[in-house]
């Protein structure tokens, strides 16, 4: 049978998968010697057990019994007993942190009897009293299901009562009364009694936090983090501390480094004669780390020398929950901080310059996404847009959007295309829906370690805290701000660097992270407006030369024309992955199509295709020359032609308008029967790439001798273009050579008739299963491959990209049948076996087959790591994403383990 209960020092931090992060890191620090109240972990197994047979599973109880023994003897206090009882916390700690989205109880085994045992041991009635409150309140919620307004409004009208406005002007005789209320409450709505018996509050408390694994929001909240359903969260129960003794003691959160800006040094937010949940609900302004020095020094002084010690021991930002019991400090919990993308790339290399880690760790210590996130505008610090107010900048970026007060307004607005900024007094785990939705996160209430602004940091949102003058008044739907009165609807505008709040518009500029990315360091360094802003451009940059070095994976750009190619280069493309030649098809270019299209005769095709031969020669040339040096493939026509036709329905219109004048136009006449005779049903599938060269003479030659005449051109003028062609679409080994063929011949002659030696490579797009599985034929006349992981995605699924996005792929997120859509992240059991197939195959006819990929997941973090692990030569993707790539790629080859050392 497994072993379901561990005590604190029989775990560590590596255990995680089975302990939860939060039992996991209570053991490593129990193991160094960090003071922490005794405690156990139930394990995530445990919880599965209870997920899968619906009942905690045999053997639990008595390793509960057994744990719980120990921790007893070692306080040498009995759970609940009636004199000096030990009461536990039991909280909830998955592998992944999901910050307040399941249940946790404090105060567990207090009773009828045992409350007097904690008032005379404490000398606090009130406090006793107010424990117990709490208790069946939280139990009463958590564990019995009872809706939790009903207590509220039992404590308004003791409020009333007493005659009093605020929960902490209750005295004990008023807080004993208010425990008879909700005891009242808890027997009408569950027919039962609040358990007297310890022991069975424990059990059931620990069965209810099972159960919140599954709650609505925990679901919400992992689907958005992407952590598997199935996971399971451990149960921690820990011996109560208490930080609400007097002001002797108090509870708060720290970090050993400022988790927004990456600002080396401690930082934290404390709140004397407090408990736990206050600070991370954000009910009270808190203090600061200096005023717990000026307060309580010593306490300070240890609590200082316990982040340090876990710094150097995690070799990493850490944050720190703790408490302080008249002048004794207790630790909680500890992890690996959740920070901003600024705060990661400065804080990683700053431990590297610390010596506590190394560049490859650094790097694999920071995101794409993150990298991405620091590439987003700011405002612009010139425009005069007026200030509103201002609070804590909480989590990093610049949002502008209309005022939501509730998470029906959020999503409504954003389905209606609205982008909105959520305020509210403060959050709680139920607003999880409305933060989503929302571009920015505004509170009245909380610090920078509430949960709007520890959710909005995980999730990447921009937040303002703590904007104490803003007055959010729920009921009436109404946000008043030194007598400016706004409603939902009017605009705002957030800078959750700052903590600057605007009323109206601001108009935004580049990053100075983006100045760097696309002028390079001087242009990056001089749009940083202060030291830290700098700092960060130096790390970002350290950073991403660190990755250039060790990765193997070189990066391309899907470009179509000069501009976007130059863009391309300087963001650090080596290539272009694809150049899709459709582009340059458009606008007044569409009549040369219709032309082709209309030719009654070889003849005339052959004028009309000679007639676009200037053009995209002209075309070609100024995209090898943005290129020069540099290797650009370029994709021969994909779509099929009535794409560039006249819309069917219009032109059916047009024309029997003019036939019903009696003026029918010959053109329009013949252009519709073409249109019609070129209709597809399902023009994906139908006639497009390959075939389409195959099909109309000359097109494809026509496009060659273009690239191969501008090679020609940039080669005379002393320039050195690289061009290879790409043809898409290809099913079968026999459409690739007849392509070649014709390709080759007409390279030939250009090389003869100009006396240029051209050496063009003919390579093909993977895009279709049959490819992918025939791809040791087709590699014999291809010089290479690249993977279209869009079209191979459409395919393997079935799925027609257009169409089932918005069709039904919220259904599918929802009930599990994918995590993620397959067009963003490479589907790597399905889509990525094809492409592994695809590359051993090929590589199998043509040992080192130079083979990428030019679908969108080239610039998807996730599939970067794939296409490393599977041996692709390099990934193509937009321009922008280019410095996303490169840093990915350096982290696929630091992550893989490879000897990245030259
Ligand atoms: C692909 O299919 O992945 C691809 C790059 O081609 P396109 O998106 O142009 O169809
Ligand atoms: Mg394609």
């Amino acid at each position: 049978m497994p072993k379901y209960v561990y005590r604190f020092d029989e775990g560590g931090k590596d255990q995680r998968d089975l302990l939860g992060g939060k039992g996991a890191n209570l053991a490593e620090m129990t193991r160094i010697g960090l003071p922490v109240p005794p405690g156990f972990t139930i394990t995530t197994e445990a919880c599965r057990a209870y997920m899968r047979d619906g009942r905690v599973p045999p053997g639990l109880r008595v390793e509960v019994t057994t744990a719980l023994r120990q921790v007893e003897d070692a306080l040498g206090r009995r759970l609940g007993a009636p004199r000096d009882p030990l009461l536990v916390s039991v909280r909830s700690g998955a592998k992944f942190s999901m910050p307040g989205m399941m249940d946790t109880v404090l105060n567990v085994g207090l009773t009828d009897a045992s409350v007097q045992g904690l008032a005379d041991m404490s000398g606090d009635e009130r406090f006793a009293w107010d424990s117990y409150r709490r208790l069946v309140q939280m139990f009463g919620a958590t564990v019995l299901g009872v809706d939790a307004r009903a207590f509220a409004e039992a404590l308004e009208a003791r409020k009333a009562a007493a005659g009093v406005g605020s929960d902490v002007d209750l005295a004990a005789a008023d807080l004993r009364a208010l425990v008879d209320d909700y005891r009242r409450i808890v027997r009408a709505t569950c027919g039962r009694d609040f358990p007297q018996d310890p022991r069975e509050q424990l059990d059931l408390a620990i069965e209810a936090v099972f159960g919140s694994w599954n709650t609505g929001r925990a679901r919400l909240y992992r689907r958005r983090e992407r952590i598997p359903d199935d996971l399971g969260t451990a149960v921690n129960v820990v011996a109560m501390v208490f930080g609400n003794l007097g002001d002797d003691s108090g509870t708060g959160v720290s970090f050993t480094r400022d988790p927004s800006s990456g600002h080396a040094g401690a930082y934290g937010d404390y709140l004397p004669n407090a408990q736990g949940e206050d600070v991370v609900a954000g009910i009270r302004n808190t203090l600061s780390l200096d005023d717990l020095r000026t307060r309580d020094p010593s306490s300070y002084d240890e609590l200082l020398a316990a982040m340090r010690r876990l710094e150097t021991h995690y070799r990493d930002l850490c944050d720190i929950e703790f408490t302080i019991e008249r002048g004794r400090l207790w630790l909680l919990q500890t992890r690996v901080g959740k920070r901003t993308a600024a705060a990661a790339f400065r804080v990683a290399v700053q431990l590297v310059d610390e010596h506590l880690i190394t560049l490859d760790e650094a790097l694999a210590r920071v995101t794409g996404e993150q990298l991405g996130r620091l590439l987003f505008p700011r405002f612009d610090r010139t425009a005069d847009t007026p200030l509103l107010t201002r609070g804590l900048g909480a989590s990093p970026g610049a949002a502008v959007g209309e005022i939501v007060m509730d998470n029906m307004q959020a999503l409504a607005r954003t389905r209606a295309g609205a982008k909105v900024v959520l305020v509210r007094r403060e959050t709680n785990p139920d607003d999880l829906a409305g933060m989503i939705a929302a571009d920015g996160i505004l509170t009245a209430r909380g610090g920078k370690t509430s949960h709007a602004a520890v959710v909005a940091r995980g999730m990447g949102r921009c937040a303002v805290v703590g904007a104490e003058a803003l007055d959010v008044d729920e009921a009436r739907g109404e946000v008043r701000v030194d007598g400016v009165v706004l409603h939902p609807g009017d605009v705002i505008a957030l800078d959750g660097t700052t903590g600057e709040v605007f009323r109206g518009e601001v108009p935004v500029v580049d990053s100075p992270v983006m100045r760097y990315v696309a002028d390079g360091l001087d242009a990056g360094l001089r749009a940083a407006p202060d030291g830290e802003v700098r700092e960060l451009v130096h790390a970002v940059h350290r950073l991403l030369t660190h990755a250039d070095s060790v990765r193997r994976l070189r990066v391309r750009a899907n470009a179509d024309t000069a501009d976007d190619a130059r863009r391309a280069r300087a963001r650090g493309a080596e290539g272009i992955g694809l150049c899709r030649t459709e582009h340059q098809f458009l606008g007044e270019r569409r009549r040369y199509v219709e032309q082709v299209v209309l030719a009654g005769s070889d003849d005339e095709r052959q004028a009309a295709l000679a007639d676009l031969l200037p053009l995209q020669r002209a075309d070609f040339t100024d995209l090898l020359e943005a290129m020069d040096g540099l290797p650009t493939t370029i994709r021969l026509l994909d779509p099929p032609l009535h794409e560039f036709l006249p819309d069917l329905t219009e032109l059916s219109v047009r024309v029997a308008l003019e036939e019903e004048r009696g003026q029918a136009d010959e053109h329009d006449v013949r252009l519709l029967a073409a249109v019609r005779r070129m209709h597809e049903q399902n023009p994906m599938l139908g006639l497009r790439g390959v075939r389409l060269g195959l099909t109309v003479p000359g097109l494809f030659a026509l496009q060659v001798r273009a690239i191969a005449e501008a090679a020609v051109g940039l080669r005379r003028a002393g320039r050195d273009p690289r061009p290879e062609i790409m043809v898409p679409l290809v099913g079968s080994v026999r459409e690739m050579q007849l392509v070649r063929a014709e390709a080759e011949g007409v390279l030939a002659e250009v090389a003869e008739s100009s006396g240029v030696p051209l050496e063009v490579p003919i390579g093909c797009m993977i895009e279709l299963p049959r490819a992918a599985l025939t791809a040791q034929r087709i590699a014999t006349q291809a010089d290479f491959f690249s993977f279209g992981t869009n079209d191979l995605t459409q395919t393997t699924w079935g799925f027609s990209r257009d169409d089932v996005e918005g069709a039904f792929f919220s259904e599918y997120l929802e009930n599990g049948v994918l995590t993620i859509s397959p067009f963003e992240t490479l589907d790597a059991d399905g889509v990525g076996a094809l492409v592994r197939i695809g590359v051993e195959r090929g590589r199998s006819a043509r040992p080192g087959l130079h083979c990428g990929v030019c679908g969108e997941h080239g610039g998807d973090p996730e599939s970067i790591h794939f296409f490393h692990e599977v041996g692709l030569d390099d990934v193509s993707c937009s321009p922008f994403r280019v410095p996303v790539a490169r840093l990915e790629a350096g982290r696929a080859a630091v992550l893989a383990g490879e000897d990245t050392t030259v």
